[in-house]
This record gives structure tokens, sequence and C-alpha cells, in this order.
């Protein structure tokens, strides 16, 4: 099977039924985690709403994406929408950093209506000192953002999905749908609006190894940053329904070693310029998310968080363990298809 049939029919099985009225009426999921802000670390409140998701997830979707599992696979209603809204705004104590995600896009007006934008925005607005939301590049606007900028009394920062500024990376193996230059040019937007910008790159996508994906990084770290506020290295973890977890299944997969998150910092921090450069790996040191060998994982995870905190990336050098020599030796074999 061609990658892009494979893309395709996997885009076809994941698709959800429709969901339950009730289910409509419940946000996906929440939580509360640490984030940076400024020079501080702070409680951030997560939510994810149930929105129809991705348009694109429909069409095609990315290699490592399984949110469409996510959604209801038709649009929420204004007062569903409200009801999501007002069950999460019980649980918001005042945590200063607030993420909203959608499975999609937040700016996309079939997943979020404007009116129900607005008074999520409103519902933080003097309470949250910065509010983000992650959106595809081109519902990034200034018909979108900028009543929700009037809005909100704080700081409302914008993510996108950029993963690689390599064209071919991003086209071929993540399967984006807009080309780098979209989300450069997105990024852009967002901070000539007094907005903050903020890219995801994605470490390992299908198809690349671990010394290729970490160079792919690096290298979109140095192109990106001068589009962006942060940067935000996010491993590839494996999630249901993904090309990524049928090549998994098929022992043509192994998501990356934590080691290589550690190498794209130690090497992208030069590159940064003005930017914040992050990494806070989603399932660390489990079997379908980035790890090292279970003896050092914790250690690792711990030091790679403490480093996007403070953004002091030295301390990352003094980390060893045992199976450095495996990840080393996994890097060299792999240009030649040998497995170490
Ligand atoms: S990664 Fe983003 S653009 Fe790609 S399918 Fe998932 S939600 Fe859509
Ligand atoms: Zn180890």
């Amino acid at each position: 099977m061609t990658s892009e049939s494979l893309a395709r029919s996997v885009a076809r099985e994941r698709r959800p039924a429709p969901a339950e009225p009730a289910d409509a009426r419940r946000y996906v999921n929440q939580w509360v985690e640490s984030e940076a802000l400024g020079g501080e670390t702070v409680r951030a409140f997560v939510v994810i709403l149930r929105t129809r998701g991705c348009y694109w997830a429909d069409q095609k979707g990315c290699s490592m994406c399984g949110y469409a599992k996510d959604t209801l696979g038709r649009s929420a209603t204004p007062s569903e929408l409200a009801e999501q809204l007002g069950a999460a705004v019980a649980r918001y104590r005042d945590e200063p950093y607030v993420k909203v995600y959608t499975s999609g896009s937040f700016l996309d007006d079939r997943e979020v209506d404007p009116a129900s934008r607005l008074a999520l925005v409103r519902a933080f607005s003097g309470r949250s000192r910065r509010l983000l939301f992650e959106t595809l590049p081109e519902f990034a606007t200034p018909e979108t953002l900028g009543p929700l900028r009037d809005a909100f009394a704080g700081e409302l920062e914008v993510a996108l999905g950029l993963e690689s500024t390599d064209p071919q990376v991003l086209g071929r193996l993540v399967h984006k749908n807009a080309p780098p230059s979209a989300y450069l040019a997105a990024g852009d937007r967002v901070r000539a609006l007094g907005l903050r910008a903020k890219a995801y790159l994605l470490l390992k996508p299908p198809y690349l190894g671990e010394a290729e994906s970490v160079r792919d990084v690096v290298a979109s770290i140095g192109a990106a940053h001068p589009h962006f506020d942060t940067l935000s290295v996010n491993p590839v973890h494996i999630q249901n329904g993904t090309v990524v977890e049928w090549l998994y299944h098929r022992g043509r997969y192994r998501p990356p070693w934590l080691w290589s998150v550690v190498d794209a910092l130690r090497q992208g921090a030069p590159s940064r310029g003005s930017s914040r450069l992050v990494s806070f790996p989603t399932a660390g040191g489990l079997p379908r998310g980035p790890h090292n060998c279970g003896r050092c994982d914790r250690t690792v995870l711990a030091a790679i968080e403490a480093a996007s905190l403070a953004q002091e990336f030295a301390p990352l050098a003094e980390l060893d363990c045992a199976c450095r020599a495996e990840w080393e030796a996994v890097r060299r074999l792999e240009p030649l298809g040998v497995e170490a």
C-alpha cells in the first residue's frame, strides 16, 4: 500500500460515528499541568472541547494524529458548546494559564462558531493571564483574531502545528494540508495583531530515523524562530487509528528515544533566537510514547522539563545511562537499514 492510499484508508476507518446528544454536552477531557509563564512556573488549566473536529482529518489527516476519535462527526450547536464551557468553568480555579483545544481548529467556524469563541474568551478574561488555543493557519486572520483580542484582558497565544519547515517532510511524511510557508505567515499575522504565536515541531514523523528527525527539528528551529515566540518540540507518541500506529504494529516504527529529544534541544537551543524553546513530551517513558531504556526515563524527562522551564539547556549534557550507547548505535545503523 502506498503511503498516500494508506493515509486515506486510515482516515476513512477512524471517522467516528455521530455522537449521542449527551456526548455533545460534555467536553472530552480536562486536567491541570505545569507550564512556564514568563520566567515563572505556573499551573495551567487544560480543556479539550468536543467539536466536529478537524476538517483535514476527514479528507486525509496527518500521519500521527488520532484526534478524530474525540469528535462529534457534526458541528456542536452553540448551546452544546455553552454547556461544555460551563462545565469547564465550574472546575476552573483561576489557574494563570488556560489552554483550550478542540481536536482541530478553535478558529474554524464549523468547530466553534464566532459567538461561542467570544463567550469562551470572555469567561476567562480577567481571571487567567494567558489563554492559548490551537488552529490551522488559514483560520488565523485579523477577522477571527481581532474580536477575541479585544475581548480578553490578558495575553492570547495562538498555537500552530507547523511540525517542520521542510516542505517534503511536512507534505509527504506528516501529510499536512498547507506548506510550511503558510504556518510562518500565520505566525507573522498573529504577532502583527499583538498576540503570541507558538509553533509545535514534530520529532520523528514516520519514515524518518532518529538522527534525521533531530536534524529536521534543529533546522526547523533555525528557520521558524523569527516567526514565533515559542517553539515546542513534540516527540511523536502513538495515537490510535493513525498511519504511525499502522507502522508500529508491523514493526516499522519506534517512538523517538528521549535521547533524541535531548539532542534536538541541545543542538537547537543556540539557533532559537529570542524565542523560547520547550518540550513537554506526551506519554513520555511509556511504550507508545518517547522513551529510553526504562531505567533512566524519569530522570531524563525531569531534566527536559527543567530545561524547558528555565531555558537552560547546558545541564542536559550531564545526563547519561548505559542505553545511550544503544541509541548511538541505532543512529549509526539506521541509514544502512540495519536494526541495532
Ligand atoms: S494534526 Fe492537526 S491538521 Fe493534522 S489531522 Fe490532526 S488536527 Fe488536523
Ligand atoms: Zn537508559
